[in-house]
């Protein structure tokens, strides 16, 4: 009964090692096989070897000399001689094969190899470093792109070398947040981790950012945030691929720029204004408003000016004050000529005492630097009326408050300041 049960063990382990998908034989210490599994035939008449019978150590000479000397040191005592041994070798057409050989004493006088064709594995592996090579040597030589690879925390984990070249960030920046690559006081700002939400949900997102050079200053990159997925198909990775658009940038500008600024003061115009403080009413309406102070200045006695020194004189001291507003104020301020010689300045999220010191300030300013002009130069002064408000949803109201407190300034001397009734 045990003897049967035992023979039928024998007789599905025989089944097992014939259907294995990897070549299996079986011999005696003098090289005797006998246990050949049919992917072994097969993979020896493929390689051109011989498979006779008694001839099971030449077999394993023929394939890896050093593994048949190990196995026959080994016999007599059962266990593993080596596994997975890399071994290549060319078929009788010239195909080089990939093979990997495990050798065991299984019992004190038989030795089983198994021996695994891994050549397309082998090839597939070469073919995928190969295309990861030439995906690397594309991306270093795109000209003008930068890539970045985030983990899912957005942190930076690689980069190609032109983030050197166009951002001039070196390794250094490996590690950092993603977000640190962009400008923090861009005038578009981006926020990343809602782009990288959106790139999970639909495979990619694009946008237009200004990235932060190590110099200081700043390039605007087209750029496309790709999801890199898992085997499941869940996002394991971002990939930024960001082109160089400054060049274009700069050219849209300059166009706005025309149309946005006075020629002759290069302070903004009416429309400028308009344009500058949009983003600042539309966070007011969104209940995100800070403090707006608008300073309304007037040229005292500017038909003088005129009368005296003749337009061109007028003209030179309208450009002399558009400088020095230009010099006074901050790159987030808004500086404009709304015609004539009224200029109009628009800060946020001033304290009062600072506004008014700077209101005063201008006046100064303006009252001690005359300005050249041909032979002469010219002494001018100027009144400024002061309003400010609390989430300003309504600009004009605002100027209209500034004016009258610049015309009580004119009213009451000109050449000084003079702060409007807060807005209800
Ligand atoms: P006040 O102190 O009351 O402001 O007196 P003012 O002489 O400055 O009076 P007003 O503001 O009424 O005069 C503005 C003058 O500015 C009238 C106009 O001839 C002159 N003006 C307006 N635009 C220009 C310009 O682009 N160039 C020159 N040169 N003069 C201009
Ligand atoms: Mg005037
Ligand atoms: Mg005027």
């Amino acid at each position: 009964m045990s003897h049967e049960s035992a023979s039928g063990d024998q007789e599905s382990l025989l089944q097992f090692l014939y259907q294995l998908p990897v070549a299996v034989w079986r011999m005696s210490g003098a090289g005797e096989i006998d246990l050949m599994n049919p992917r072994a035939v097969a993979l020896l008449v493929a390689l051109g070897l011989p498979s006779r019978a008694d001839q099971g150590w030449a077999i394993l000479q023929a394939l890896d000399p050093a593994l048949a000397d190990l196995s026959r040191d080994h016999l007599g005592e059962p266990g593993l001689v080596a596994e997975q041994r890399p071994v290549e070798r060319r078929d009788p057409q010239g195909q080089v094969r990939h093979l990997a050989l495990t050798a065991i004493i299984v019992n004190p006088d038989s030795c089983m190899v198994a021996i695994e064709d891994v050549t397309s594995r082998v090839l597939q592996e070469r073919q995928l470093a190969r295309e990861r090579q030439n995906l690397a040597v594309l991306l270093e030589a795109l000209q003008g792109y930068f890539v970045v690879m985030l983990g899912l925390d957005l942190r930076i984990t690689q980069s190609n070398r032109s983030i050197e070249r166009l951002l001039g960030h070196g390794t250094t920046i490996v590690g950092r947040p993603g977000a640190e690559l962009l400008r923090a006081d861009s005038s578009e700002p981006v926020d990343l981790a809602a782009m990288a939400a959106l790139a999970v949900r639909q495979g990619w997102a694009s946008f237009e950012a200004e990235y932060q050079c190590a110099d200081g200053g700043a390039i605007w990159g087209d750029t496309i945030l790709s999801t890199i997925v898992d085997d499941a198909g869940e996002a394991a990775a971002f990939v930024i691929v960001a082109r160089d658009v400054s060049e274009r940038r700069r050219r849209e500008v300059t166009l706005l720029d025309a149309a946005l600024t006075d020629p002759l003061t290069r302070a903004l115009n009416r429309r400028g204004l308009a344009a500058r403080v949009e983003p600042w009413l539309e966070d007011a309406r969104a209940g995100r408003g800070e403090t707006m102070t608008a300073l309304a200045l007037d040229i005292d006695f500017f038909k003088r000016v005129n009368d005296t020194h003749g337009h061109d004189g007028g003209d030179a001291v309208l450009r002399h004050v558009g400088q020095l507003l230009a010099q006074l104020f901050r790159r987030g301020d808004i500086v404009a000529r709304l015609g004539g010689e009224e200029f109009v300045v628009l800060l946020r999220d001033v304290p009062e005492h600072q506004a008014m010191a700077m209101a005063e300030r201008v006046r100064r300013v303006i009252q001690d630097t005359p300005v050249p002009f041909k032979e002469a130069t010219i002494a001018i002064t100027t009144s400024v009326g002061v309003a400010r408000g609390d989430n300003v949803t309504d600009v004009a109201r605002l100027l209209h408050s500034a004016d009258l407190a610049l015309y009580r300034a004119k009213a009451e001397g000109r050449n000084r300041v003079v702060v409007a009734e807060p807005l209800d």
